[in-house]
């Protein structure tokens, strides 16, 4: 049985008070309304980390948005994975496409950050998709796939099985427009083909698949309800404790 998650993505949003009130209300909600077979995961900035984990509860886990490719060293302004581990982060979010196109972060790096959260405990949340040139020419599938075999291929089937796979169409990112149910499922079956070829058809169906891109409480349970999708990657509306809890109860 595949996991469900509906993970919140902050991005640069809420000063550390802000971001205690944000989850504070989320964990207040999620205890009474959140079914027990979803997971709920916010993944927040660097500086709330370590407060918010601490109000953070059974209910929710908390989740990092970057994290280094090393374990300790001369790099300054970075943080490592170990860190994260010894605030209570349990998610880290690798390769979303805001990292892969703002800072240059290369399908060899991400591999790399898979691996140093792996062996630090922490599961990746990895992040893949194209953009709208790319569907428009067809090559969307093979460009998914290839982020999916440089950024991940190299892991044995046990690790492989640890990492949460998010297809966020770039198109659909912030942007207001989401993938239509059909879209979205028919790239979560091809992504699942794709792991199968590599692994097998039962490690395939082990991973949880989510899908990014403006996710909202309006066309959560039409996404939800596909047969290859595990839950959501939630940006924008993952800053309204209400909206949020509502995406999760689209289960
Ligand atoms: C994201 O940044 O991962 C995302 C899906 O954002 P939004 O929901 O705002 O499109």
């Amino acid at each position: 049985m595949r996991k469900k998650v509906i993970a919140g993505n902050w991005k640069m949003n809420k000063t550390l008070e802000e971001g205690l009130a944000l989850a504070s209300e989320v964990v207040n909600i999620a205890k009474d309304e959140v079914p027990a077979d979803v997971n709920l995961v916010m993944c927040i900035p660097y500086i709330s980390l370590a407060a918010i984990s601490k109000i953070a509860g059974d209910k929710v886990a908390i989740g990092a948005q970057n994290v280094y490719q090393k374990e300790s060293g001369a790099f300054t302004g970075e943080i490592s994975a170990s860190m994260l581990k010894s605030v209570g982060v349990k998610y880290v979010i690798i390769g979303h496409s805001e990292r892969r196109e703002y800072f240059g972060e290369t399908n060899q790096q991400l591999a790399d950050k898979v691996n140093i959260a792996l062996a630090n405990g922490l599961t990746p949340l990895f992040c893949c998709g194209e953009t709208l040139a790319q569907r428009e020419k067809g090559i969307h599938i093979d460009f998914v796939n290839t982020q999916l075999t440089e950024g991940l291929f190299h892991l044995s089937p046990e690790d492989f099985k640890k990492v949460v796979i998010a297809y966020e169409p770039i198109w659909a990112i912030g942007t207001g427009v989401t993938a239509s149910d059909e879209q979205a499922q028919e790239m979560h079956a091809k992504i699942r083909e794709h792991l199968a070829s590599k692994y097998s058809a039962a490690v395939a169906d082990e991973i949880s698949i989510l899908y990014g891109g403006s996710m909202k409480p309006d066309n959560a349970k039409g996404l939800l309800a596909c047969k290859d999708i595990d839950g959501g990657l939630i940006g924008g509306a993952s800053l309204k404790s209400r909206d949020f809890i509502d995406i999760a109860k689209s289960y």
